[in-house]
């Protein structure tokens, strides 16, 4: 995750950076209101941090012209102490989030992580193994251009294995997940949804998706 921070404040600047960098992000400082809309035009930033009052162009105007260039990276402001007038005036202008001056790094930390989740948790609304997609919004899959009708239980079931393709779910987490039993029912339950999702997934396909991984459980793959 790459993030800009734009603060003319170099002690802010550096403490933001360092802490940002502690967690584990790749950050950028940049103190120019102007080299800051260069930058998050030109490269592809996950997150910025904007201080309102900078050199060059302010904070405001900055994102402003971002978002008019349909740039919807999510944007933390950095706001003076109960400047309610910048505050309102910052999420008109297209601000995700905004936080007072001072804070703490605990709190930017955390407000940047829910920034990242909530968008995360928008674009993802498509997923993909091989010629198989599964729009998670209208629950519709389709393999090639072929449209599958799936029950409830089956759209839960190839969504689980469709959002770690590769990774072999056992029966137990299959159960916990698709049926949210916390115990085995001692059935053979998983085993009857996975023919049934075969049979609607793969059968007369190639490659086969769906893929018994004996003795641990099932996976979606495009197998080599
Ligand atoms: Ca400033």
């Amino acid at each position: 995750m790459r993030l800009l921070v734009v603060e003319d404040e170099e002690k802010i600047a550096s403490f933001v950076r360092k802490g940002l960098q502690e967690q584990g992000f790749a950050v950028d400082t940049l103190a120019r209101g102007d080299e800051a809309l260069l930058a998050l035009v030109n490269q592809p930033y996950d997150a910025a941090i904007l201080d309102i009052f900078l050199p060059g162009r302010d904070g405001l105007s900055v994102l402003r012209a971002v978002r008019r260039r349909g740039i919807h990276l999510p944007v933390l402001l950095l706001t003076a102490r109960g400047e309610l007038y910048e505050r309102v005036e910052g999420l008109e202008s297209g601000a995700d989030d905004y936080l007072p001056k001072p804070f703490a790094m605990e709190e930017l930390v955390a407000r940047v992580r829910a920034l990242l989740r909530r968008t995360a948790g928008v674009g993802l609304s498509l997923y993909q193994v091989g010629d198989l997609t599964l729009n998670l919004v209208s629950r519709v899959a389709v393999r090639r251009e072929r449209k599958i009708e799936l029950t409830g239980r089956e759209f839960s079931l190839l969504e689980l294995l469709m959002r770690s393709p590769g990774k072999v779910f056992t029966r137990t987490e299959i159960c916990e997940h698709v049926w949210n039993f916390h115990f085995d029912p001692g059935t053979n339950l998983v085993d009857v949804y996975i023919q049934k999702l075969r049979k609607k997934v793969d059968e007369g396909e190639s490659p086969r998706l769906i893929q018994t991984v004996r003795g641990i459980g099932y996976k979606i793959e495009v197998s080599a």
